[in-house]
């Protein structure tokens, strides 16, 4: 089973009717309003980043910030990061799952990763290092150990989030 964190992410916030390019609008400068107020049902830590990112946007002097690229970036990061917490919860040291670190699908791997490529290790381990949860990593992930337990910790995630 391989898993692409950043993707999953993606596709249970399109699940959910959340609409990520239309998550701000340009012509008023502002958050989509409806879009945030979905976010914020389906689960509130994503909303709170992302007004804080808007924020911190706003208060820069940069004339060039893309904001729709960093309010996306922001929302699918916050996502990934909480399933990554999520399905790594109840690991257990003489039980861990074991993972191999699958190359990531940027355009522009991040070097810092790529030298992880390969690699079996801990699935906590991973999560320690970054694994879809460093900014705008798109790596993967092969269960190779506890796949079963994975599986159902998968499936608990996606309920709970
Ligand atoms: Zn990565």
């Amino acid at each position: 089973m391989i898993i692409h964190p950043r993707k999953l992410a993606q596709d249970w916030l399109q699940a959910a009717g959340i609409k990520i390019s239309e998550l701000y609008s340009p012509s008023t400068g502002e958050i989509n309003k409806i879009e945030l107020r979905k976010i914020y049902a389906f689960n509130p830590v994503l909303a709170q980043n992302i007004i804080e990112t808007f924020n911190r946007l706003n208060a820069s002097d940069n004339p060039n910030i893309k904001f729709n690229e960093n309010l996306k970036t922001t929302l699918i990061g916050s996502m990934t990061t909480e399933i990554m917490k999520n399905v790594s919860d109840g690991e257990t040291k003489s039980k861990p799952t074991l993972i191999k670190w699958m190359p990531s699908t940027a355009k522009e791997p991040d070097a810092y990763h790529s030298r992880f490529y390969g690699r079996v290790m801990t699935l906590k381990a991973a999560q320690d290092l970054g694994l879809g949860i460093r900014w705008g990593c798109k790596c993967g992930f092969q269960v190779l150990s506890g796949g079963d337990v994975f599986k159902s910790r998968l499936r608990k995630t996606k309920a709970t989030l």
